[in-house]
């Protein structure tokens, strides 16, 4: 191909793939951070965690009852049963454990330390629950109902690895280690700028032509649901020197900026006028909806800038395809896209050839069968609030019969 061949043939658009491996190639690995274990719910472990005790870290009593040398009680039965004195109580959190002589019994908690010279627990419905002598007509095995030091962890164990979400249980986890810290992938900064000089703040009044503003909102929302940390600005008008200033403002510091509007063909592009030659590639995407996108390092080496088309739907969706899945990489998660099944159209479709497009829908989980809510068209965000997912129609393909099996992301998950 020529140099003039090259200028004048039309740009084919990206496809969602090229976009997406772009966006992401935009954000670097989020470095670790120290946090305290009450707020590390759903964050990433930066690093192996190995543990320095023993889980149990005593051998203790998994019943209440009463410790015992099995061999004292091996003859005891309902029907002759055995009377042993207590000379001693141990209930939980007991340090001073005294040993047992053969031939006595140790009234015992659960979780209390097994005193020296027992080797057993009768728990107290095999006895009959005495206080100064307690008769016992069960006989149980040596070692039955003691839990064994070190049985779940053992020092110098490795019991979570980098990588792993943490969830309640790893929490609990750490904190039975004995750690009240711990090292987590920092959250990606994101700033999130609405444009547009018909919008207003919901709660105010609106004047004919004006709109209330909620990108803003729900990308702020969106970033903090993937695990970022949105910083929600002021949305601005269609004013490239406003914007320009906001921006300067603000944008240090931020992993990501994330503007909403102003991308398009139309006039008056405020994201487009205000960020062109600065680093930001604008791009015709092949999909539907949210065609128009744009995105880039500010000024060549700042922070990453994703913009993404005003329309609501178009906002959401391609901050799914896009964004959602590069913080979530960013930040060392091992999925980072949303979970995908396949589910049978509930309804024939048809859809551009030359695009994927995202379809708003709900899954009927009682038969595997997936129904679109609402129609494509962009700006339907009552619709959007109604879906648990997305279906995926891929690129050439212009139609879909019902029943056939399509591909779901679950947005709910
Ligand atoms: P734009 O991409 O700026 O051309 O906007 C496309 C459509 O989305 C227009 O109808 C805008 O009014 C609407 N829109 C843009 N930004 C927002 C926003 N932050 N909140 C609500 N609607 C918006
Ligand atoms: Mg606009």
């Amino acid at each position: 191909m020529t140099t003039s061949e090259n200028l004048t043939a039309p740009r084919r658009p990206r496809t969602v793939d090229e976009h997406r491996a772009f966006v992401a190639s935009l954000l670097a690995p989020m470095p670790a951070v120290e946090v305290p274990i009450s707020g590390a719910l759903g964050r990433v472990l930066a690093a192996d965690v190995v543990s320095a005790v023993a889980l149990p870290p005593f051998d203790n009593s998994a019943m209440d009852g009463y410790a015992v040398l099995a061999a004292d009680v091996a003859a005891a039965s309902p029907d002759s049963p055995v009377t042993l004195p207590v000379p001693e109580d141990i209930p939980a959190g007991r340090t001073d454990v005294p040993t047992l002589r053969p031939g006595t019994a140790h009234r015992i908690m659960t979780g209390a330390p097994m005193p020296a010279g027992a080797d057993a627990v009768v728990q107290v419905e095999l006895t009959d629950g005495g206080v100064e002598t307690v008769v016992v007509h069960g006989h149980p095995a040596a070692g039955q109902h003691v839990r064994r030091t070190g049985e779940d962890v053992t020092p110098g164990a490795t019991v979570l690895t980098a990588g792993v979400v943490l969830g309640p249980p790893q929490i609990g986890l750490l904190a039975a280690v004995g750690l009240p810290t711990v090292a987590v992938r920092r959250r990606p900064r994101v700033l999130v700028l609405s444009t547009g000089s018909e919008l207003v703040e919901p709660g105010s009044a609106l004047a004919p032509g004006q709109i209330f503003e909620s990108n803003g909102p729900m990308l702020a929302a969106a970033v903090a649901d993937a695990g970022g940390e949105p910083e929600l600005l002021r949305f601005v008008p269609d004013d490239v020197e406003v914007f320009a200033e906001l921006l300067a403002e603000k944008a240090g510091g931020v992993d990501l900026i994330l503007t909403s509007g102003g991308v398009s063909a139309g006039a008056y592009e405020v994201v487009k006028d205000a960020l062109a030659g600065r680093g930001v590639e604008f791009v015709r995407v092949a999909m539907q909806p949210g065609g128009p996108q744009g995105a880039g390092r500010l000024d060549g080496d700042g922070p990453a800038v994703v913009t993404l088309p005003g329309n609501p739907v178009s906002s959401l969706v391609s901050f799914e395809v896009f964004v959602r899945p590069a913080l979530r990489a960013a930040m060392g998660h091992p999925h980072p896209m949303r979970p995908v099944v396949s589910a049978a159209l509930g309804e024939a479709l048809v859809s551009p050839a030359e695009k994927r497009q995202f379809r708003r829908g709900v899954l009927d989980a009682a038969d595997g069968t997936v129904h679109e809510v609402g129609a494509p068209a962009s700006h339907l965000l009552a619709s959007l609030a109604l879906a648990d997912c997305l279906i995926v129609v891929p690129e050439g393909v212009s139609a879909v019969d019902r029943g056939v099996d399509v591909e779901v992301w679950l947005l709910e998950a």
